[in-house]
């Protein structure tokens, strides 16, 4: 079996290392025996979405974002298809804002995919903090980081997880980041799949389906992981209640 996972943009949207999900996506297949192949877009690269399997679209800046949304004009109809078609996409932060209409910022109106029903509008203060949510994906607690001045509206998607500790999507709602179809939308940047195994393991599972019909994941040794999740779980929630 073998996943291709398609990085797009890596060299405007690679905020805070968002590369190590690609990084954390390949090691979980092949100490499994998948093979992953990874390829990298920059912005003038024609994209064949027929030839992946998963799509990560990272975090950038409002200036970067900016940059890349006159591009993404000319994929949105790939792009589309392909998730319609239920294609695996993990879109974060800036990625995450781009899935939606649009991200109206002080500058101006950054244009986005419309891939998703949501939409963004900037607020004040930037909302910056250590985050822990409840997804109805998994057991484990989701562990994270969040830095975005952006809040965005979901509708009625599906979020991703229900805020425990830290800020979402808003700041209010208590909803954090969007499911639809085979795509997860999340403010959650940086290392977001190493300190979530579960959710490294459910866009594996979810690109393996598509492509091959339902696959038992093999369990890994993940000792290590889940006590770091366990710890900053433990850590955050006291502090709100505390
Ligand atoms: N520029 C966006 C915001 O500030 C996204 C930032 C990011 O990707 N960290 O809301």
């Amino acid at each position: 079996m073998e996943i291709r996972i398609g990085h797009l943009y890596p060299d405007l949207l690679n905020l805070y290392g968002d590369r190590g999900n690609i990084q954390c996506m390949k090691k979980r297949c092949q100490w499994r025996g998948i093979e992953a192949g990874v390829q990298e877009f920059q912005i003038t690269d024609r994209i064949d979405f027929s030839k992946l399997d998963i799509v990560l679209l990272g975090g950038g800046s409002d200036r970067e974002q900016m940059l890349v949304c006159e591009r993404l004009k000319t994929i949105r109809e790939d792009f589309r298809n392909y998730v319609e078609d239920g294609g695996v996409v993990i879109a974060v932060c800036g990625g995450y804002q781009l899935l939606g209409h649009y991200y109206d910022t002080d500058d101006g109106r950054i244009e986005g995919l419309s891939l998703v029903d949501l939409y963004t509008e900037q607020g004040s203060p930037r909302l910056i903090s250590n985050i822990v949510l409840k997804s109805e994906l998994f057991e484990l607690p989701v562990v994270g980081f969040e830095n975005h001045g952006g809040r965005t509206s979901i509708g009625s998607n599906r979020p991703f997880g229900q805020v425990l500790f830290g800020h979402g999507n808003d700041g209010k709602s208590g909803a954090e980041g969007v499911l639809y179809k085979n795509v997860v939308g999340t403010y959650l940047h940086g290392p977001l799949l190493p300190k979530n195994p579960q959710v490294c393991d459910y866009l594996i599972a979810n690109a393996l389906e598509r492509k091959y019909g339902k696959q038992e994941l093999a369990p890994l040794e993940d000792q290590e992981e889940l006590e770091a999740n366990r710890y900053i779980a433990e850590r955050f929630k006291a502090m709100k209640t505390g």
